[in-house]
């Protein structure tokens, strides 16, 4: 079947990564619009196998130019239901990736594609193999599609004619699973999708906290485990509570360890620094610890600055992904922001300190009313320095933590001095379950200090005590 097809198809093309110097075209992405929207339709409004375009093809198309592109399915059959819609959604970035000469990044409204100088040397001039190709793997790969329709758009007057209507409809599947929440089910999801590049991710869904990538929610997940028990999607028994508050069950660490082969043996759902939930690649947004403020600022894929720590997404991103638990940075999808639960075993939202204004903006509504102001955003802090003016200004809940830490410090400095043997203690490092040290601040609000000990065993002979001169 595939040599009808101007390019070879194949899970070894997964990880090809297409430059801009090797790359004929740019399909939506950061500088552009597009999306990928898959609709379950009744069986009499598919017609399988046909293809549409609207808007110029790829033979009309300059080589190093940038276009948009919105990739839509309609798909039908008996088990087919909108459950399974941003699972066979998800599937695309996959199967895009199969083909030789395609780069597929990213998920609904953020997809960016590129198209190699190679793959038109070899032959491709039109969407419609690619569309048809894709429509052939849903078919093999997902039973339950037993009809496919695409229609690819590239007139960027068309796509931003539908973009309020698709962006609804992401909304509305986000917001099924607000009033359903982990302490209701006994069944959490997992997806071992993102483990083709990064072995050891453990990836849960629960209610209350999305998938990473943001395509997956619980009733998604629930719905793929049911039609292709053999698929990625499969089901977590919960297990035990071991802590409601940081999200720690026994059944999701079970999963930790096999998924991983060992490598983790816990996950805390909503915990930012005691065994995170790991982060593998797809991540919308990335958290990380600003220890000089002793909080944690968000920064996703659309920001194109630099967070006040002086680092862009990309840098950040490149620190978190893999699949590992990295102890001060957290891979997470949009959605999570919306959760009672968020990171709530780290303080939740009045851990927050930085985000940019326009992430600021898409989850206003969900950021309790008393820090909502308190939140800087690129507008507000550039820099560390800036940053902190902000939160001491705007009385930021972080502000109080500067002030126990100071008081504990000013406490322990005391006992030391009157205490010649004692040993000084680490009381405000967080040891995470790997035995490592996140990094944390000595003292908040002085500049602070990066302390990181992984499997450390710190043997002390002798403390001396002296006075410091002025
Ligand atoms: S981020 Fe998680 S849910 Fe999304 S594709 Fe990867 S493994 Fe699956």
């Amino acid at each position: 079947m595939a040599e009808e097809f101007p390019f070879e198809i194949s899970p070894m093309f997964e990880g090809e990564r297409i430059r801009k110097n090797d790359m004929y075209v740019e399909l939506s992405g950061p500088k552009s619009i597009g999306y990928e929207l898959v609709r379950a339709k009744p069986m009499d409004e598919v017609e399988d196998g046909k293809f549409t375009l609207i808007g110029p093809d790829l033979s009309e198309m300059e080589e190093g130019s940038r276009y948009p592109l919105a990739m839509i399915y309609k798909i039908a059959g008996e088990l087919v239901e909108e459950d399974l819609e941003s699972i066979v959604e998800r599937r695309n970035h996959d199967f895009q990736n199969y083909l030789q000469g395609l780069m597929h990044l990213n998920q609904r409204y953020d997809v960016w594609v590129r198209v190699s100088k190679d793959a038109i040397d070899k032959g491709l001039t039109s969407f419609e193999p690619v569309a048809k190709a894709i429509m052939m793997l849903f078919k093999n790969e997902l039973p339950f599609i037993e009809k496919v329709e695409a229609i690819y758009v590239t007139d960027q007057a068309e796509i931003k004619k539908e973009m309020d209507n698709v962006k609804q409809i992401y909304r509305d599947r986000d917001d099924r699973t607000r009033n359903l929440h982990d302490e209701d089910v006994d069944t959490f999801y997992g997806c071992s999708l993102c483990q083709s590049f990064a072995p050891s991710n453990v990836c849960v869904i629960t209610p209350d906290r999305i998938s990473l990538c943001g395509a997956i929610n619980w009733f998604d997940g629930r719905a793929a485990a049911k039609v292709d028990p053999e698929g990625p999607q499969f089901p977590i028994p919960k297990g035990d509570v071991i802590d409601e508050e940081s999200g720690e069950y026994t059944g999701v660490n079970d999963i930790a360890k096999s998924l991983s082969n060992g490598e983790y043996d816990r996950i805390k759902l909503h915990s930012f620094f005691e065994s995170p939930h790991t982060s593998c690649g797809c991540f919308e947004v990335v958290g990380f610890y600003i220890p000089e403020v002793d909080g944690i600022g968000w920064v996703d894929r659309d920001f194109t600055g630099t967070a006040p720590n002086g680092l862009p997404f990309s840098t950040m991103a490149g620190q978190t992904g893999g699949g590992k638990q990295v102890v001060g940075f957290l891979g997470v999808g949009i959605n999570y922001f919306r959760s009672p639960k968020f990171i709530q075993s780290d303080g939740g939202w009045s851990r927050v300190v930085w985000m940019p204004k326009h992430l600021k903006d898409r989850v206003m509504d969900d950021i309790p009313d008393d820090v909502a102001d308190k939140i800087a955003t690129e507008d507000d802090a550039a820099d560390l320095d800036s940053l902190k003016e902000f939160l001491d200004k705007k009385e930021h809940p972080i502000v109080e933590r500067w002030e126990d830490e100071e008081e504990e410090l000013e406490a322990e400095e005391t006992s030391t001095q009157t205490t010649p043997a004692a040993a000084p203690t680490m009381m405000q490092m967080p040891v995470t379950a790997t035995g490592a040290m996140p990094m944390m601040p000595i003292s908040g609000n002085s500049g602070g200090v990066k302390v990181i000990l992984k499997n450390a065993k710190i043997t002390i002979d002798k403390v001396i005590v002296s006075k410091k001169n002025e």
